[in-house]
């Protein structure tokens, strides 16, 4: 059967899968609590669970799936999930996003079980601004991991959230940094997704601001074609060296997304900002095993998601949800549905 299309013709061909709620960091931005209503543990899918689960989502057109959390690496023997998934044969791409922290032990054995890539999660430079913006002290754990995940091969991206009098001034630092470890960077616009309680929109340094004071500090830049579905737009400096923006918060890119994310109770949602989700875990469990692709699909075909660009438009702009809504609803939650 054909991949599903959505109401705005939207193909679903990728699948964020978070694999926890819970995370070793506490970044200001995601989970500036220290305790949160977590998903209890026997709600969250087995390995097996997810590996067949996502066969419903590849059915309806997925092709290329994320790892992420939370912090994915913090759910023990993570590398044999990715094992079972490397084996799709419809699979066209399997990425994982880590803050890094338990990245250099983990490293060498998530290449081997057949991930193809890796984007590392990496604000500042500095291990004194990092235990401010992450409330941990693991700084040099995150470099060592970084360092290892090189050595054994992964292709490497690296994200940074850029917040104002926070980080920006470390844009070119970073830049430098990933050159040197052959990784491409990307900068996120500082977005008001659940979890970030405390955001303000003078807090966001914009895609145009970026630009142009990369453009002061580096000369012109060059914009690549080719972006596609992709969130981040690419530039390439005189040098020759290529960086990322995904400026989803005031240039977003709904029109083009086809992304679909799934929390690791086996939730569906069909946008970051969506404020409900379809429970696939109990048809899962079950064992309607069939039924479940005729779930995702339905789904699919009745979104009308976009969730970045309505925020666009509101014109009193604060935090997508306040801390109390979200201890009510966790799934709401960044850190819950997958970044
Ligand atoms: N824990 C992993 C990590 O940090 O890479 C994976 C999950 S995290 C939710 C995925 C991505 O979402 C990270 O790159 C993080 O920086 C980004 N993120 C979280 N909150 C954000 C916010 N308020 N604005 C922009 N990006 C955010
Ligand atoms: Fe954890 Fe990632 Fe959220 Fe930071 S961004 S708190 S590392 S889930
Ligand atoms: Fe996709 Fe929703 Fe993000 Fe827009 S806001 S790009 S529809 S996930």
């Amino acid at each position: 059967m054909n991949g599903a299309r959505d109401t705005f013709g939207r193909p679903l061909r990728s699948l964020r899968l978070s694999v926890t709620d819970r995370c070793n960091l506490r970044c200001k931005y995601c989970m500036p609590e220290e305790n949160y209503r977590w998903l209890p543990s026997d709600h969250l899918l087995s390995f097996e669970e997810t590996s067949e689960l996502v066969e419903a989502f590849a059915a309806a057109g997925v092709e290329a799936l994320r790892v992420t959390g939370g912090e994915p690496l913090v759910r023990r023997e993570l590398p044999v999930l990715i094992g079972l998934l490397a084996q799709k044969p419809w699979l066209r791409d399997l990425s994982l996003t880590t803050n890094g922290v338990l990245l250099g032990p983990l490293a060498a054995a998530l290449r081997q079980a057949g991930l193809h890539r890796l984007t590392v999660s990496l604000d500042t430079l500095e291990a004194t601004r990092f235990r401010q913006l992450t409330g941990r002290d693991t700084h040099q754990a995150v470099l060592d991991g970084l360092a290892e995940a090189a050595r054994v091969g992964f292709p490497l991206k690296l994200d940074t959230v850029v917040m104002r009098g926070v980080n920006d001034d470390e844009l070119v630092p970073l830049l430098d940094f990933a050159a040197r470890l052959g990784a491409e960077l990307r900068f996120i616009e500082y977005m008001d997704v659940g979890g970030a309680t405390r955001w303000r929109q003078e807090d966001v340094v914009s895609r145009a601001e970026l630009l142009q004071r990369l453009a002061t500090q580096l000369g012109e830049l060059e914009p690549l074609a080719g972006r596609g579905s992709a969130p981040a737009e690419r530039f390439r400096l005189r040098d020759g060296r290529a960086f990322g923006i995904i400026a989803s918060t005031t240039q977003p890119f709904c029109g083009a997304c086809d992304r679909a994310r799934l929390t690791a109770d086996g939730t569906l949602f069909t946008c970051l900002y969506a404020t409900a989700g379809l429970d696939l875990k109990t048809p899962l469990r079950r064992g309607d095993g069939p039924a479940l692709e005729a779930l995702v699909r339905e789904r699919w075909l009745g979104r009308g998601d976009r969730g970045a660009e309505q925020r666009l438009a509101l014109l009193d702009r604060g935090p997508l949800a306040p801390a109390a809504v979200l201890r009510e609803e966790p799934r709401l939650e960044m850190h819950t549905r997958g970044g």
